[in-house]
């Protein structure tokens, strides 16, 4: 199986990906834990040119040809090859994160987005994704307590506020892939709520 968790700056995703691997492999499920933009040698590579240098540094749409060229790397070198074994794969962002950022949020087609993750990723589409769902404000100052100024400081609060209600409508749009988790509280309920929207896949 194929789980994402999505969600802005600050919503919990890297903390609840390990406590949902932790969980799952207290099933006797094998798991990989990995992320976006990167997860593989090339595409943490691309990553570093991605999120490194000024926030500025690309055009939207080079932005959204370099994470799906680490994808492209990622799905082929990791994801398939683990789903191919049998392991479980948990991806801390991945497509939706590139529909939400460089599509709702900075304008690019949704169909065009499409099409990209399309010859990137042969159309892998995640079994179940889990959107990690807070007010904007919240992530960013939980974002900003644990250091340092991310990419994201660059970005006004209407680009974040587009950015959660992009996630919301895809979650919307696909309710049989996709959970909310209000992730408002503090991480045991989060993970809690998390395992919740996990556990069916278990039976499955
Ligand atoms: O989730 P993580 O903090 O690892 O993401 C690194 C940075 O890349 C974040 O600042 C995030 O906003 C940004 N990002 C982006 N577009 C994506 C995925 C991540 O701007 N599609």
């Amino acid at each position: 199986k194929f789980i994402t968790l999505e969600g802005g700056e600050g919503a919990g995703k890297s903390t609840q990906a390990l406590r949902l691997a932790e969980r799952l492999r207290g099933q006797g499920i094998t798991v990989v834990t990995t992320r976006e933009p990167g997860g593989s040698e090339g595409a943490e590579a691309v990553r570093a040119l991605f999120v490194d240098g000024a926030p500025d540094r690309w055009s939207v749409a080079a932005e959204a040809c370099l994470i799906n060229a680490a994808r492209a790397d990622h799905v082929e070198r990791l994801i398939r090859p683990a789903l191919e074994r049998g392991d479980w794969v948990i991806c801390d962002r991945f497509v939706d994160s590139t529909l939400a950022y460089q599509g709702a949020g900075k304008g690019l087609a949704d169909s065009a987005l499409r099409s990209l993750h399309h010859i990137a990723a042969a159309d892998l589409w995640p079994d179940l994704t889990v959107l990690l769902d807070l007010p904007f404000a919240e992530g960013l100052e939980r974002a900003r307590s644990r250091g340092g100024a991310g990419r994201f400081e660059a970005h006004d609060t209407g680009f974040h506020g587009r950015v959660r209600a992009g996630f919301l409508q895809i979650a919307a749009d696909e309710p049989a892939r996709c959970r909310i988790v209000d992730s408002t509280g503090d991480a045991d309920a989060v993970e809690a709520a998390v395992w919740a929207a996990v556990e069916l896949l278990c039976q499955s």
